[in-house]
C-alpha cells in the first residue's frame, strides 16, 4: 500500500454553471489541475451555494445532485456526478469543527450543488473520490472561515482535498449590466476588478494574513467585487488549511467576474 501523500488546499472559481459547456480558459485549467497534484483520499467542498447558519457537514453515503440555477441550457440539467459520501469522514470533520468550538450540524439529503459538482466534474470526471461537503456561513467573517480551515488542516496530512469553490470577484448584478442582460465575454475587466484580484494576489504570495482576513476594509472595491461574500468565504477555509499560498489560474468571464484559482502548500504541521 503507497503512503498517503499530503494534499495541497485549493481555490477555485466556479463561474456560471454552464462553464463546463463552454470552450473557456477556466474549463481548461480545471480539466487539467488534478494532474499538478497528488492523488486525493477523498474531498471536502466548501461551496458557496452551500450556505447555513451554522457550518454543516453532510452524512450521506450517495448524495444526489441539485440543479440549483435556471435560464441555463437544459443539457446541464441531465448532468450527473455520482461520486459517493463518505459519511465517517463527514462526522469526523463534526466532530473536529465541535472541538474546535463551532457548534456544528451532520445533514442528510443534500446533493451536490453546482459548485460543487461542476468543478469536480472537470477535475476528477471518473466521480471515483469521495465528496464530503461543507457549508459556508455568509454571516460570518474571514476569520471565522479562516479558523474553519485550521480545524480542517489535520486531514490534508490524510491526503483529503479541501476544495473551496467560489469566485475570486462575484458582482453579478455588475456582471449582467445592471438586469440589461449578461456583460460581453470579449471585453477586458475594469480597473476595479483587476485591482481587487491583484491585491488577494499579492496579500496571498506575501502570506498576510491578517490583511486577508481584513480585505473587506483594505482591499480596493472591496464591497463592489462582493456585495455579499459567500463566493469569497471558501478562499478563507483553504487558506486556513493550508500553508503558504500562490495564484495558479488567472482569468475574467463577463469582464467582470475574476476567475483566478489558488493552491496553497502543506503547513508544516502536515510534513511530519
Ligand atoms: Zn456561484
Amino acid at each position: 500500500m503507497s503512503a498517503v501523500v499530503p494534499m495541497p488546499p485549493l481555490f477555485v472559481s466556479h463561474g456560471a454553471p454552464d462553464l463546463i459547456l463552454h470552450d473557456n480558459p477556466t474549463r481548461d485549467f480545471l480539466a487539467a489541475v488534478a494532474a499538478t497534484l497528488p492523488r486525493p483520499t477523498a474531498i471536502v467542498s466548501v461551496s458557496a451555494h452551500f450556505a447555513s447558519l451554522r457550518p454543516a457537514v453532510v452524512v450521506d453515503a450517495a448524495p444526489a445532485m441539485i440543479y440549483d440555477f435556471g435560464g441555463f441550457d437544459p443539457a446541464l440539467r441531465e448532468m450527473v456526478y455520482p461520486a459517493p459520501g463518505e459519511p465517517a469522514l463527514a462526522r469526523r470533520i463534526g466532530e473536529a469543527l465541535v472541538a474546535a468550538g463551532h457548534d456544528t450540524l451532520l445533514v442528510e439529503g443534500r446533493g451536490y450543488d453546482h459548485g460543487t459538482w461542476v468543478p469536480l466534474k472537470l477535475m476528477y470526471p471518473a466521480a471515483d473520490v469521495p465528496v464530503v461537503q461543507l457549508s459556508v456561513q455568509p454571516r460570518r467573517d474571514a476569520a471565522h472561515h479562516f479558523a474553519i480551515g485550521r480545524a480542517l488542516a489535520p486531514l490534508v496530512g490524510e491526503g483529503v482535498l479541501i476544495l473551496g469553490s467560489g469566485s475570486l470577484t462575484h458582482n453579478l448584478h455588475e456582471a449582467s449590466a445592471g438586469g440589461r442582460g449578461p456583460r460581453s465575454r470579449r471585453v477586458p475587466p475594469p480597473a476595479w476588478v483587476t485591482e481587487f484580484a491583484e491585491w488577494i494576489a499579492e496579500k496571498v504570495a506575501a502570506n498576510d494574513v491578517e490583511a486577508l482576513l481584513d480585505y473587506r476594509a483594505r482591499a480596493p472595491h472591496a464591497v463592489r467585487n462582493h456585495p455579499t461574500d459567500e463566493h469569497l468565504l471558501p478562499l478563507f477555509v483553504a487558506l486556513g488549511a493550508g500553508g503558504d499560498g500562490m495564484r495558479i489560474h488567472e482569468a475574467y468571464d463577463f469582464a467582470v467576474l475574476a476567475m483566478d484559482a489558488y493552491r496553497f502548500e502543506v503547513g508544516r504541521e502536515n510534513l511530519t
